[in-house]
């Protein structure tokens, strides 16, 4: 397995048996910084915590864990890159956070280095739905439920069984007094994946682009949370993120202000601009926070993580 520096990203291929607890203390070589290095596959870790940090005795009254899905029928949106960009300034700020990958792609796994761990999928089918067996820590500071192919294996089983838009609430129920924060990232569909990420959350965050096409694709979301929350006693809220945004553009300024009207001013202050950065992140798998701190999304995800946590 590697452990990778938090601090200059020297990456040190190890063994896995020197880890005699989850996680442990190292010092980088290179540039001696001391920091924690966690196992890759710690599945013992989730429930390590559950069990030994956060039993319900002193688990603080006021605890809550707040559940974000990521949505938006359109591809290409930015919201992998959202997902991602809001945990680690959520971890930043000292929040305890899991994401958790719905989609079949993978991205936010891969942007996360893990490939082909276990997934929703397999928690379910091989570990009688403890989804604590397939959650590991990545190098952020964040948790991760991982996707894989696999995944698209989740809908065909359980799409005809009854209650199956609650599978995902259902199992997160023991998980979230442990997390302040889970966000979920989604497909670019409607499907089964988005549907139970909608009704597993608190607050659906739709990103999109300021084109015409985008703003067809918002309201399909805003429907569909307008029936889920018609249908059932589920109390979910939105708000809309403009995304890969260019402040010179007229065509998508006044997309802005319209769409800002369609979500009757339920939008993100905060704009998230298109930005060179952000696509180098990815290449270097970090979130853009970490990789430039200083660059014009890092600094938007930082303003919309406030926003946020003044929901
Ligand atoms: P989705 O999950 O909605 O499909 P992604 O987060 O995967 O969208 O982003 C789609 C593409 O857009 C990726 O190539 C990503 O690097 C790029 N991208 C996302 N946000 C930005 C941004 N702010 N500036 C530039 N490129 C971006
Ligand atoms: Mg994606």
């Amino acid at each position: 397995m590697f452990i990778i520096c938090d601090n200059c990203n020297t990456k040190y291929k190890v063994d896995e048996s020197i880890f005699k607890k989850p996680s442990l203390t190292v010092k980088c070589s290179r540039c001696k910084h001391v920091f924690t290095a966690y196992k890759t596959q710690p599945q013992d870790v989730v429930p390590y915590i559950l069990e030994n940090n956060h039993s319900d005795a002193d688990k603080p009254i006021a605890h809550v864990c707040k559940i974000i899905c990521v949505c938006n029928q359109k591809g290409g949106v930015a919201k992998t890159s959202t997902c991602l960009n809001l945990a680690s300034s959520l971890a930043a700020q000292q929040k305890q956070v899991l994401l958790i990958d719905f989609d079949v792609q993978a991205n936010l796994s891969l942007l996360l280095g893990c490939k082909n761990e276990k997934s929703f999928f397999e928690a379910m089918d091989a570990d009688g739905g403890d989804l604590t067996k397939a959650i590991i820590k990545t190098k952020h500071d964040i948790w991760l439920l991982p996707s894989n192919s696999r995944m698209a294996l989740a809908s065909k089983k359980y799409i005809n069984k009854q209650n199956f838009e609650y599978l995902l609430r259902e199992k997160l129920e023991r998980i979230k007094k442990v997390f302040d924060y889970i966000l979920i990232d989604t497909p670019p569909s409607g499907d089964f994946y988005t549907l139970n990420a909608l009704l597993a959350s608190d607050l659906a965050v739709i990103p999109t682009q300021c084109d015409y096409l985008s703003m067809n694709g918002v309201s399909h979301i805003v429907n569909m949370i307008s029936v889920i929350r018609n249908k059932t006693r589920h109390k979910l809220d939105y708000r809309g993120l403009a995304t890969l945004y260019d402040p010179n553009n007229t065509v998508e300024k006044v997309v802005y202000e319209k769409l800002k009207t369609q979500l009757n001013g339920k939008m993100f202050n905060t704009v998230i601009n298109r930005d060179s950065s952000l696509q180098e992140s990815h290449i270097a798998r970090m979130p853009v926070i970490s990789y430039d701190k200083n660059s014009i999304a890092g600094q938007q995800y930082h303003d919309l993580t406030t926003e946020l946590l003044r929901i």
